[in-house]
């Protein structure tokens, strides 16, 4: 089967462009051919081919489980949050833990929403929402009473209950230790239930142009979820697993970690999936002020927020899995962290031997002058939320008042971390944000919220081309996965997973990127959507 595409912008990568592309049983065979010839001519009307998205950061797994729960994600009102809550009950009567997300937490001032809220529509069964952070879970009555958490109940190690005056739960419970003395009850999920969410997962990314993705916390059963979805068919795209090394349990997990990664590899020619990296998380976020920063909050002069790891554990630990084998993808929001980060590679580079081992710091909203020029130095990734660069509520009201407006305005500088040399690429961290490429994509160009704020961008220095952040989304994150040759650039030999849109990003005005439309996506060859 050959298909022969021309009449169109066909957009090969980088400073690329094309007239004609052919390609046949899967691969690009041939670009700039003059003969039209194939079984099918498709005649791209003007529209823009280019090489699928890839999202190099996300949370697939857990954007499915969340669609199974009510679709608390986006409301911007407590009521709405209810309501939707009430929905979900009332189609679901059999349904015995209600368990959805994620609520915006910037909805309540302080961010401690109330059981008494959710009382009003479900008292007879329990409901957990998880909150966007994934750090926050917002509970009914039912669901502390099955826990049995009351004022005698203290605050575990690390976590914290938010309490009424006479120390009873209010509802809302902070980290994962608090979380727990309520998760633990819950019935765990099936192993159906899983593939469910990870078919359902594929086609949303799917009918947004996205063809590979990677997910960033796989706890245990969720390898062997997306095993059994691989075996199936209902894994649709390719997908790269970070294994979630924690604190207190990395050391115990090895061993596990091993024996999927090489159940993964002999998943043999069909399969979708690749287990190449481990996930560390370094600290907390900026709007709670969890995210480990160089000088301290301004709305509390004693707190630097924290580094979840000590120096020596994590050094230790980038040590072990790094001499394995696996790519190191570390999460680090704040200065501190990014700082803790780089100084982890750099000494885990002198004492391991040397390989192609492409670590990736994530997130890496606030760095430091003197850090910025590690990156390329190391050879570091910095993996970014294109969403995510703009002044919006959550910048603006929760994180500039602990930041103040100079140091806030400080986040993602990502002109200046392309001018330093440093390889991008990008991710949704979907369910924290949308999975959608194209409402991503031009946001690190205007740096504006959809109704344009503020007038000339988000710290505009920093604006980067719409062309760049297609190729961070693309050849970026193909690289980070070690599949610059299969994925993320038009040439011959690749992998023929593309997208048809009906404008060209690079040249319709940024605000109308979101807009466009997708007319086709092609999964190694064979049109999936359109
Ligand atoms: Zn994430």
């Amino acid at each position: 089967m050959a298909t022969f595409f021309s009449g169109g912008t066909i957009w090969c990568g980088a400073g690329c462009v094309a007239q004609t592309l052919r390609i046949e049983s899967g691969v690009v065979t041939e670009i700039n051919g003059v003969a039209a010839t194939g079984d099918e001519i498709v005649d791209l009307q003007a529209g823009f081919l280019a090489p699928a998205f890839m999202d190099g950061h996300a949370h697939p797994l857990f954007g499915g489980r969340e669609a199974q729960g009510p679709l608390v994600n986006g409301l911007q009102t407590v009521s709405e949050m209810v309501a939707e809550v009430k929905r979900f009950a009332d189609s679901n009567p059999n349904t015995p833990w209600i368990i959805g997300g994620a609520y915006e937490a910037a909805a309540v001032g302080g961010g401690d929403f109330l059981a008494s809220w959710l009382d009003a529509v479900v008292s007879d069964r329990p409901v957990v929402l998880q909150a966007v952070d994934h750090h926050t879970i917002w509970v009914n009555s039912k669901a502390i009473e099955i826990a049995g958490i009351t004022a005698a109940t203290p605050d575990p190690d690390g976590g914290s209950i938010a309490r009424n005056p006479d120390g009873t739960a209010r509802g809302t419970l902070r980290e994962p230790s608090a979380m727990d003395l309520i998760m633990k009850h819950a019935p765990e999920r099936t192993l159906d239930e899983d593939i469910a969410a990870i078919a359902w997962a594929s086609d949303r990314y799917l009918e947004s142009g996205v063809t590979a993705a990677t997910d960033a916390w796989v706890e245990p059963g969720m390898a062997e979820a997306y095993i059994a979805a691989d075996k199936s068919g209902a894994l649709k795209i390719d997908m790269n697993l970070f294994f979630l090394a924690q604190r207190d349990s990395w050391r115990d997990r090895i061993s596990y970690f091993a024996k999927l990664r090489k159940e993964i590899e002999s998943l043999g020619a069909g399969s979708k999936l690749a287990a190449k990296t481990i996930k560390i998380i370094g600290d907390g976020a900026l709007s709670a002020g969890t995210a480990a920063v160089l000088a301290p909050y301004l709305d509390d002069p004693t707190s630097k927020g924290l580094l979840i790891w000590e120096d020596d554990e994590l050094l230790d630990a980038a040590v072990t899995f790094d001499a394995a084998g696996y790519q190191l993808h570390m999460h680090a929001i704040g200065d501190a962290a990014v700082r803790q980060a780089l100084d982890t590679i750099e000494k885990m580079m002198a004492v391991n031997p040397k390989w192609d081992r492409r670590p990736v710091i994530a997130h890496a909203q606030l760095i430091d002058a003197a850090d910025m020029p590690r990156f390329a130095a190391l050879g570091v990734i910095a993996n970014y939320q294109p969403l995510w660069t703009y002044l919006d509520p959550m910048n603006k009201e929760l994180i500039a008042p602990r930041l103040g407006d100079a140091r806030n305005a400080q986040q993602y500088q990502l002109a200046s971390m392309v001018k330093s040399g440093a390889r991008l690429s990008y991710g949704s961290d979907w369910p924290v944000t949308s999975y959608i490429p194209l409402l991503a994509l031009a946001v690190p160009t205007h740096r504006q919220s959809p109704d344009r704020y503020p007038k000339d961008g988000w710290s505009p220095q920093e604006a980067i081309t719409v062309e760049e952040s297609l190729s961070f989304y693309t050849a970026g994150v193909a690289y980070q996965c070690f599949n610059e040759k299969r994925f993320g650039q038009i040439a011959v030999g690749a992998q023929a997973d593309l997208m048809v849109l009906a404008s060209n990003p690079i040249e319709v005005a940024p605000h109308d990127v979101a807009g466009i439309k997708i007319l086709g996506v092609y999964k190694n060859g064979v049109a999936v959507i359109g």
